[in-house]
């Protein structure tokens, strides 16, 4: 899971959260994240931890003496690298929540390494408030100008609503295209 580290300004990026870690625990899916305590990674680990789901936190030893979440199983590593490595060896897919700029560079490495082939993983965003609307336009602008395969865009799961997106997740498929757009 990737989300912020802030909990944003409207309340509903910390209900959503919240519900989608009760959501997870409630369907027996484990919850993979950044293992800070703060906000919504924290809301969502609390809220995952609350219903008996299982979390693990894989954060740099630096940060969790900062902010490591007190009461989740944390895995320190020692680099931001290491910790991204062990995020996908941990993962079977991956959802981004509303985030600053360390969400966006986690959800595009999830992307680029899917368009690499170098794994094959679901990756869906949780479009809390229409939050990512303006990143999928820039997306579509990018795939019109040649620079983006379109089936990469399209393999990237949109929903505003934890239950729809987890069922699209689940019937994902790898686009089997190649990166390049022309030889
Ligand atoms: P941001 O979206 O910039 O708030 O960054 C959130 C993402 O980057 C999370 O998914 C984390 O993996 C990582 N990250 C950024 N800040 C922290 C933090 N204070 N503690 C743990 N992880 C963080």
């Amino acid at each position: 899971m990737v989300c912020g580290s802030n909990p944003g300004r409207s309340h509903r990026y910390l209900a959503t959260a919240r519900g989608l870690g009760t959501t997870l625990a409630s369907r027996g899916i484990g919850l993979v994240y950044g293992g800070a305590d703060v906000g919504l990674m924290g809301a969502l680990a609390d809220a995952a931890a609350e219903a008996n789901g299982e979390v693990i936190g894989v954060i740099t030893a630096d940060l969790a003496r900062r902010v490591g979440h007190p009461k989740i199983r944390l895995e320190r590593v020692q680099t931001m690298h290491q910790r991204k490595q062990r995020f996908a060896d941990l993962s079977d897919a991956y959802i981004a929540l509303p985030g600053g700029l360390g969400t966006l560079e986690e959800l595009f490495e999830v992307a680029t390494w899917n368009q690499l082939g170098i794994q094959a993983k679901p990756l869906g965003l949780l479009n809390v408030n229409g939050y990512f609307d303006g990143l999928l336009a820039f997306l579509r602008h990018a795939v019109n100008e040649g620079f983006v395969r379109r089936q990469h865009v399209d393999a990237i799961a949109v929903s505003g609503d934890a239950e729809e997106l987890l069922g699209e997740l689940a019937h994902w498929q790898s686009p089997n295209a190649v990166k390049w757009t022309m030889g």
